[in-house]
């Protein structure tokens, strides 16, 4: 296959739903990593479409969610700053902090900019010598390569005014200290396959071992997800586990053993705080000591941020698949697109934003029953046109 709309064969996906159908005999719970997925998951109706027994979680795998709310507060502190341009992927831009958002930060004075690439800022840097240019570094491995290229570049360019405000994340220590809590429900995982293309998937076969798991590298688009649902319930169906790869067009065991250079060499792992989720041991990266100069935690007095998070919201137990967002007593009433409570409700990855944005509200959540199209749903049911990402996980 060539083209996206291939990927959304209509024929194909009803041929996968009743191989889906056929093979299952006992109820299961799957976690899909990514925000990407949940949105197509959710957009299609795919989850409404699988057998009664089988449930589809959400999973911790949108970056801007994740991104603890110290690290945004301290983003607007140094996008206060006098002679700062601070520079950021759009998604970020909404998130709310503590008090205020980026957006509104600029829209008092601040400058902000959003980029397309941290090189975007690595350009700017060059462009104005005289001022500090500062990027939000957030996202998964996915991203990693991209910030590291641009800290790389920065150095060999020798500008002393590019920092980032480096907030990275780790899907394996994330999916560990999931399938590791005494509250787990997740049976086996679809893997986000873009951050796999980066990482390979070798990390994750230790992971599968040690807790009997499937995990299938499982890509975005509606035959990906129905194709990696189905190996999933099928290793559940006949008892096995290990990993196994529906994204083989761009995931190889591997992965881009380059990108994993440059990630290696200009980050370190590190323990890292998830938003609603706590601290998790070595699930984020930091700049490895070489690069220690382009940190602008260090370069700016941010260090003393107290920050306290809205007692509505629940992103923390959404993300690790033990609530669904119409279980919030905010969601689509004080939390909206518009006026966000939370992350989740932003992002362009976020599970609450899907839930809002393909009508799946609280009124049918609290009603639960056969949906008409489960079973028999059409793809084109609820399809609209997809947006791009700015952050992408
Ligand atoms: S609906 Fe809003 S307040 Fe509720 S969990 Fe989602 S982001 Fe948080």
């Amino acid at each position: 296959m060539k083209f996206v709309d291939e990927y959304r064969n209509e024929q194909e996906a009803q041929q996968f739903l009743q191989a889906i159908h056929q093979l299952v005999r006992h109820p299961w719970t799957l976690m899909e990593v990514c925000g990407g997925q949940t949105h197509t998951l959710i957009k299609f109706g795919i989850d409404q479409m699988l057998p009664e027994s089988v449930r589809l979680i959400h999973g911790p795998g949108c970056p801007v969610c994740v991104t603890p709310l110290v690290l945004i507060d301290k983003a607007i502190a140094i996008a206060r700053q006098p002679n700062v341009i601070f520079t950021s992927f759009g998604d970020m831009l909404r998130v709310p902090g503590s008090k205020t958002d980026l957006l509104q930060v600029k829209a008092e004075g601040a400058d902000v900019r959003m980029v397309y690439s941290p090189l975007d800022a690595v350009k700017l840097a060059q462009k104005h010598p005289e001022r500090q240019i500062v990027f939000f570094a957030v996202g998964f491995e996915t991203t990693a390569p991209g910030n590291a290229m641009a800290v790389w570049q920065a150095q060999q360019l020798g500008l002393p005014n590019f920092s980032i405000l480096c907030s990275h994340v780790l899907v394996p220590p994330a999916m560990e200290a999931i399938l590791s809590s005494p509250q787990n429900l997740v049976q086996g995982f679809l893997a986000a396959g873009h951050v796999n293309t980066v990482m390979g998937y070798w990390e994750y076969e230790p992971i599968a071992a040690r807790y009997q798991v499937p995990i299938v590298v499982t890509g975005f688009e509606p035959l990906d997800l129905l194709q990696g649902i189905y190996m999933t319930l099928r290793a559940l169906e006949e008892g096995r586990h290990g990993v196994e790869n529906q994204y083989s067009r761009s995931v190889s065991r591997d992965g881009n053993t380059h990108a994993q250079r440059l990630i290696q060499q200009v980050f370190t792992p590190c323990d890292r705080a998830w938003r609603g989720i706590g601290v998790i041991p070595q699930s984020g990266y930091r700049l490895s000591e070489m690069y220690t100069m382009f940190d602008a935690e260090q370069r700016f007095a941010v260090g003393d941020i107290v920050t306290q998070e809205s007692p509505d919201c629940i992103a923390g137990q959404i993300m690790q698949g033990l609530k669904k967002p119409h279980d919030c007593q905010a969601f689509g009433g004080r939390c909206t697109p518009e006026h966000p409570l939370g992350a989740p409700m932003v992002s362009s990855e976020g599970a609450c934003a899907a839930y809002y944005q393909y009508g799946r509200g609280k009124k049918q959540a609290l009603t639960p029953g056969p949906s008409p199209t489960r079973g028999e749903g059409s793809l084109a049911t609820q399809a609209v046109p997809l947006e791009p990402s700015a952050t992408g996980s």
